[in-house]
């Protein structure tokens, strides 16, 4: 009986073992691969730009992955793939010591990079040493204080908020920024903005394009942004308009207190060669004065 049984779940398994979960299988094992290896992944910056002056003020740090067969993927696909499997612990490690690297590499070339933004997901924030890990980094590639900073979703501190407090002091310490991503897109409790030592608030792009979009939903995304940019202001946390794309964009957030803007209108994410050549120059920038 218990054989019988054993063979029918087996047959379900089967039929339920559809082309996509063959796929997601294939693209874990090439990115378990990809991961020893190290080939095929790159490392892009985006700038975050002042709005009122132009500069670029930060960079973030955006995971890339080319793979012989399967071309470029998406972060959206391996990302969440990298973090089911645990894989993006090393993967993460990688971006870490390959930020670490570009970094020291500009300095000595004399170029003056701003600070970068690396993402973290709940695994890494959690994975033991992180902030020893930090600092071990800062060291290793003779990076001033804070050269790199992280970003984290809401869902990841709200979990443990005691540990997660005494974590972010950790790199505060270190004089690392902490942004909070996609924000207003999870809990968006907002008691964590006043208990967490955070400094950067990064509103979540579908805010911001939902500003110029349909009349129905301008007139509430007006309003969230309205919100949130005066919260973080009172907070004396720095605001970042993610997914800016159009001038119209950028017009109608004129009337928020906007720290930076990040989004293709000011600069697409770009290899490190590009953006060296593009923002490191002397008295570079974007837009305006
Ligand atoms: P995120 O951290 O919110 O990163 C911003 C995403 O918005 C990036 O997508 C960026 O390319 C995209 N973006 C920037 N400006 C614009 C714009 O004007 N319009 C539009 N439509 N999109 C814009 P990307 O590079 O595909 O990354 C997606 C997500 O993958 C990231 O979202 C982040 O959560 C995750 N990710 C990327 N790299 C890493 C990494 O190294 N580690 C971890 N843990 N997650 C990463
Ligand atoms: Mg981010
Ligand atoms: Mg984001
Ligand atoms: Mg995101």
């Amino acid at each position: 009986r218990a054989k019988h049984e054993g063979r029918n779940t087996y047959r379900l398994f089967r039929t339920e073992m559809n082309q996509r979960d063959h796929q997601q299988l294939a693209l874990e094992t090439a990115l378990r691969n990809t991961v020893e290896s190290g080939e095929g992944l790159e490392v892009h910056y985006q700038p975050l730009v002042d709005r009122d002056s132009g500069e670029v003020q930060g960079a973030e740090a955006l995971l890339r992955w080319h793979h012989p067969e399967f071309g470029q993927v998406s972060p959206g696909t391996f990302i969440p793939l990298a973090e089911r499997s645990g894989l993006i612990l090393p993967l993460g490690e990688w971006v870490m010591q390959r930020v670490a690297a570009q970094l020291m590499a500009w300095r000595q070339a004399g170029l003056s990079p701003p600070r970068v933004a690396v993402n973290l997901s709940a695994r890494q924030f959690w994975q033991r040493g992180l902030v020893e890990r930090v600092a071990e980094l800062f060291e290793a590639y003779q990076l001033p204080p804070g050269q790199i900073g992280f970003e984290l979703t809401e869902s990841v501190l709200l979990d443990h908020q005691q540990e997660a407090v005494e974590l972010l002091h950790g790199l505060r310490e270190l004089g690392c920024r902490i942004a909070i991503d996609d924000f207003g897109t999870g809990y968006s409790s907002l008691s964590y903005l006043q208990d967490l030592p955070l400094t950067t608030l990064k509103i979540d792009r579908r805010f911001i394009q939902r500003l110029t979009g349909e009349e129905s939903q301008r007139r509430g995304s007006a309003a969230i942004v309205a919100a949130v940019t005066g919260l973080a202001q009172e907070l004396g946390l720095r605001v970042v308009a993610e997914g800016v794309e159009t001038e119209a964009q950028l017009a109608a957030l004129s009337r928020y207190p906007v720290t930076l803007i990040q989004g293709y209108l000011t600069g697409r994410p770009v290899d490190a060669e590009t953006f060296a050549g593009r923002y490191l120059q002397a008295g570079e920038k974007v837009r305006g004065s």
